[in-house]
């Protein structure tokens, strides 16, 4: 499979990345990691006329920390540059754990944070080559009228499958999105429109510039599972990221729980926090909070093993995230 024409354009400061994006607007891409984007490229999903290479912007790779300011990591920050933070290891395990499950090792040295958050969402009837989709009618997601998963379905459920966005979700993260002229600071969680055809609310000339966390979810727990096929590579059939807060020794003060790969955008489980919120923690509360993560889960079978099968293992591993989380705390 080959790569469809681009030119390539190498800024080397924010400022003239967005200058680039305002010029070319729908027909440019902002390149990252490239690990998903060339992918993408090479199946024909894409194919922009001009990539923008953020990988020269040293003020978009870094990491900052202070007790008052909270958590600060750049766009453009490895993975593996996060895995390996003392910082986040030892204050936002929950985030730390996440990424150090995204895909293998040598994807996560080329994988940015910011390419990790901007994910396309992903069906089987979707990332395949040109080919391969040649089979079959356009779906919504290219532009059809059909779903091939869900029959008479009138809109893409195609998953969100990112497995950092749950964790940093479940810490309150916020995003800085920026574009020529202005920025703005929105919670990460609405950065996902739920809309499988197009998952992200950023427009074509906006760039994440950093990801901002609260110093006070420092002192939290946190915990994240993962169901894949292959323990050493895939993409999640299942996430769960749980973090905790305690009042006191044994009363959990605040509790978060979000879901991956299990619909078009991560999900938070707001009753299930909320069950937890102000309890002590025993047996038959985890079973009742996953329980309520459960009936929220919305598995569709578009992303490899059986739905019903992703849906029970939500349950089990809420219970596993939130033990975890309450242990670390
Ligand atoms: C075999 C394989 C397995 C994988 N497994 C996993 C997995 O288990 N879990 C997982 O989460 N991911 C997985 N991935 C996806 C991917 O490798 C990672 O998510 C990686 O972190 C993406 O980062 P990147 O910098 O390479 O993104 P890129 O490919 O460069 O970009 C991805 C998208 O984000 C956009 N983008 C990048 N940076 C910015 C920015 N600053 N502002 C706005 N938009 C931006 C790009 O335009 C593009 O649309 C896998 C990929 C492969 C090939
Ligand atoms: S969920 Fe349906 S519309 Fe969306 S990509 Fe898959 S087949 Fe296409």
């Amino acid at each position: 499979m080959r790569l469809p024409k681009f030119e390539h354009l190498q800024p080397e400061s924010l400022e003239e990345a967005l200058e680039l994006l305002a010029e070319h607007g729908e027909q440019a891409k902002v390149i990252a990691g490239g690990t998903e984007l060339l992918v993408s490229m090479k199946h024909g999903l894409l194919a922009p006329s001009y990539l923008v290479n953020l990988k020269e912007i040293p003020e978009l790779n870094f990491i900052a920390y202070d007790g008052e300011g909270g958590l600060r990591i750049g766009a453009l920050t490895k993975l593996a540059t996060l895995i390996g933070s003392p910082v986040i290891q030892e204050s936002f395990a929950v985030l730390s754990r996440a990424a150090s499950l995204v895909a293998a090792p040598p994807l996560q040295q080329m994988g940015t944070l910011a390419g990790n958050l901007c994910l396309d969402t992903r069906c089987l009837y979707y990332n395949q080559s040109r080919f391969w989709r040649q089979a079959r009618p356009r779906c919504y997601k290219t532009g059809g009228d059909t779903c091939h998963v869900v029959k008479g379905g009138n809109r893409c459920l195609a998953a969100y499958q990112g497995d950092v966005a749950p964790a940093l979700i479940a810490l309150g993260a916020s995003v800085k999105i920026a574009k020529k002229g202005a920025d703005r600071i929105v919670p990460l969680a609405d950065l996902y429109t739920g809309k499988g055809e197009r998952p992200l609310a950023l427009q074509a000339d906006e760039v994440l510039v950093e990801v901002q966390v609260a110093a006070e979810a420092a002192r939290w727990g946190g915990d994240y599972q993962k169901l894949r096929y292959r323990g050493a590579m895939d993409f999640p059939l299942v996430g769960v990221a749980a973090v905790v807060s305690r009042d006191g020794l044994d009363t959990i003060a605040r509790a978060s729980l979000v879901l991956t790969a299990v619909s078009t955008a991560p999900i938070l489980a707001e009753e299930a926090g909320r069950l937890l919120q102000g309890q002590e923690l025993t047996d038959e509360l985890v079973a009742q909070a996953a329980g309520a993560a459960y009936e929220v889960a919305r598995p569709v079978n578009n992303i490899g093993s059986n739905p019903s099968y992703r849906r029970k293992m939500v349950r089990v591993l809420t219970k596993r995230a939130i033990r975890n989380a309450w242990v670390r705390e």
